[in-house]
């Protein structure tokens, strides 16, 4: 039989509705075995996620502030579940312990991740299935990186010995013993390594979208649903601002090779996204999805005869690294070698690292722009597929859109060129309809 992790993200579990379309879920198929919960989120636009209420409890505590009736509304968002489903759970118990954490000493990672804590035990209740802590089981080094060979040992060993469990989302043991959270949306990345731990044939992330779509829906109406994507697919589009998982929740499953699907909670019966360590038809689709985004600059170096001057490259990049920043692209010719720059960072040290060029590299003219966005056209079925690029750039000059980069990747699995800001949503949209009518 077919083993299957799932995970439940907030708005799945926001209220009593939506803890019996999960229970449906789980329930309809056998080696759905284990299961990850995360906080309610969620239930209308304007509602506050649990997550968030236990931050500002926290704050209120931190700051030696009255924090009761703002736990209470915690407490609140919880027994309305429980008393709706007609589920007996001890909240008052649970709310206790973590009043008493409160009054004495606060700390912020165990107290967000209550949110988590208490919907898993109650869900765990509500199917009849064990509960597991990952404060047992889920480690962090003293970096504060997840310890994942002891994490998988250890968890492993744990579920080998459960028939059906719900862990915990979100949080684990950090080195100095306490309670230590992920980043936030940390639950995906508590499903992956369950599902790795678990040795689980499909990690299913259930959440309220039927999947990721080939383009931003905002600026294109009605973008086609992905059915597939390669992990590599995943992270170009994910890099370029394309968000459906958290972007650590990939690096366990790809290590086991075991694939995500991406599923709606409120609409079951969609299929939603596979993705999935290497595609069944590469060549099927040449284009699986567009992304972007607004925010960059660039540095133009122009400098006579910079081509037969050794470790001109290494220079430009060590004195963009002697400021902490990162480099996106780095077009270059043959006496010209430009860097793309994230601008909130480029802000803060522009001054600064233009001095350091002048006066290391000694070029002939630096010119510094901004308001530059990137657009990414991602497919691993381009490397099969003549007239890509073609087709990209005749669509943008019919546009009437200024190129001012063009990078492609050498995986050839991506083209990605710089627009002007203002020519974003124009550029996406027309690259969406030469791929994808
Ligand atoms: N509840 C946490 C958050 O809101 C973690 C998660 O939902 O994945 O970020």
């Amino acid at each position: 039989m077919k083993t299957i992790t799932l995970k439940f993200g907030g708005s799945s579990l926001a209220d009593a509705k939506q803890f019996i379309k999960v229970s449906k879920i789980i329930a309809d198929h056998e080696g759905r075995t284990f299961v990850v919960a995360s906080a309610p989120g969620k239930r209308f636009k304007e509602d506050t996620k649990v997550t968030d209420m236990l931050y500002a409890c926290y704050n209120l505590a931190a700051a030696k502030q009255n924090f009761s009736e703002q736990l209470e509304a915690i407490k609140k968002r919880y027994s309305d579940i429980a008393e709706e489903l007609e589920v007996k759970f001890d909240f008052d118990a649970e709310f206790d312990v973590i009043a008493e954490h409160l009054a004495t000493d606060p700390q912020r990672d165990y107290m967000a991740s209550r949110g988590e804590y208490l919907n898993s035990k109650f869900l765990a209740a509500y199917m009849g299935y064990d509960f597991i802590d990952p404060a047992t089981c889920i480690f962090f080094d003293k970096q504060g990186q997840l310890n994942a060979e002891m994490t998988n040992s250890t968890l492993g060993a744990i579920l080998a010995t459960k028939q059906k469990a719900v862990v915990a989302g979100f949080y684990g043991h950090g080195a100095d013993g306490n309670i230590k959270t992920f980043s936030r949306g940390g639950s995906d990345v508590t499903g992956a390594i369950v599902a790795r731990a678990a040795n689980a044939d499909v990690y299913e992330n259930w959440t309220d979208v039927s999947g990721m779509l080939s383009a931003d829906p905002r600026i294109v109406k009605d973008p086609a649903p992905i059915k597939e994507i390669s992990y590599k697919e995943l992270r170009e589009l994910s890099y370029m601002g394309a968000s459906v998982l958290h972007e650590d929740a990939v690096f366990p499953v790809r290590l086991a090779g075991i694939p995500i699907n991406i599923r709606n909670t409120n609409r079951p019966q969609d299929d939603g996204t596979w993705i999935v360590p290497s595609k069944k038809n590469d060549r099927d689709t040449v284009v699986t999805g567009i992304s972007g985004k607004k925010g960059f600059s660039s540095i133009l170096i122009e400098k006579a005869m910079m081509n037969n001057e050794i470790g001109f490259g290494e220079k430009l990049l060590s004195i963009i690294a002697s400021h902490g920043m990162s480099f996106e692209h780095i077009p270059s010719g043959i006496d010209t070698m430009s860097a793309i720059l994230d601008s909130d960072q480029f802000r803060h040290v522009k001054s600064q690292l233009i001095e350091n060029i002048k006066t290391i590299l000694k070029p002939d003219t630096v010119v510094v722009e901004s308001g530059i966005a990137l657009v990414a056209v991602v497919g691993t079925g381009m490397v099969y597929t003549k007239g890509v690029a073609a087709k990209v750039f005749s669509a943008l000059a019919q546009a009437d859109i200024n190129i001012r980069m063009i990078d492609q990747g050498s995986s050839e699995i991506n083209i990605i060129i710089g627009v002007d800001e203002d020519d974003y949503e124009k550029a996406i949209e027309v690259l969406y309809n030469a791929f994808f009518h």
